[in-house]
């Protein structure tokens, strides 16, 4: 077996998440794995996020930065990089930019990119599923895909997550979506960004890997690497179902995980 990583962890300043960062790197050195990466919800706007509940308040960035290098200091038989998750919010590229440019300057050293939001709705919260009722999922979809996109392309972002989360809550579109799978992949390979495998999708309703087999087998033939992710938000969903991650990155013809070294670059492990 190779060396295990989890690229996407959470702790409980993000509101919808438990356990400190240092709860979270014993639950990693528990399980054996070699690295982690902390990558907290990056503040959103109040307008989207009025009681931090889906993002951790602007407050405790500070706070999160010592955290993250107070839990690598005290175990340097692990490594613990500091990353962030980041919303792609089309109309707030330039002050999203400033801001990651800002925070990397403050030791941020990989930064996760998500679409979590459509138009302003989050349709990936369950206390917005309602709304999926009035949609057209076809539509959603190609949405999704096009927000997809212009994500991957915007540069804000190194790895992007879970890449097919419109399908958490199992709607699926009527067509096929290899033509979608094809273009974010042809996306992801111009743009130079790594995209996550993540168990976390086992744990929601569609009870898949993000992204589906076809999804991944369309990024390896475009060449995207990939890391490997739990997007934990408990302490016990620390590598949750790494060997699953690992075997379908096998499985999609992959030879190799990447890692982040923590200054900026990427280490490869084989598979
Ligand atoms: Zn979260
Ligand atoms: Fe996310
Ligand atoms: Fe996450
Ligand atoms: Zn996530």
């Amino acid at each position: 077996m190779p060396e295990l990583t989890d690229c996407h962890i959470h702790t409980y300043r993000c509101g919808h998440a438990t356990g400190s960062a240092e709860d979270c790197v014993q639950a990693a050195l528990r399980r054996g794995l070699s690295g982690v990466v902390f990558a907290e919800h990056l503040p959103l706007p109040r307008s989207l996020d009025p009681d931090s509940r889906l993002s951790m308040p602007a407050e405790q960035i500070g706070d999160y930065l010592a955290e993250v290098d107070a839990a690598r200091r005290a175990h340097p038989e692990l490594a613990v990089v500091t990353g962030l998750e980041a919303d792609f919010l089309p109309s707030q590229v330039p002050q999203t930019a400033q801001t990651l440019s800002a925070l990397r300057e403050a030791g941020v050293t990989v930064v996760l990119g998500s679409v979590h939001f459509l138009d302003g709705w989050a349709f990936d919260d369950p206390d917005c599923i309602g709304e999926w009722e009035t949609k057209d999922i076809d539509e959603v979809w190609k949405r999704y895909f096009a927000v997809w996109c212009d994500a991957v392309s915007s540069g804000l972002f190194d790895i992007m997550a879970h890449p097919d989360l419109v399908k958490k809550f199992g709607h699926r579109p009527s067509f096929n979506p290899a033509e979608l799978y094809a273009q974010a992949a042809a996306a992801a390979a111009a743009a130079g960004v790594r995209i996550e495998v993540s168990s976390a999708g086992l744990r929601k309703p569609v009870g898949e890997l993000y992204p589906s087999a076809a999804f991944l087998r369309a990024f390896q033939a475009a060449g995207v690497p990939v890391v490997a992710s739990s997007d934990a938000h408990t302490p016990d969903e620390v590598g949750n179902n790494a060997e699953a991650v690992y075997e379908a990155m096998r499985q999609a013809g992959y030879t190799s995980v990447s890692f982040p070294d923590g200054d900026g670059g990427w280490k490869e492990i084989g598979l």
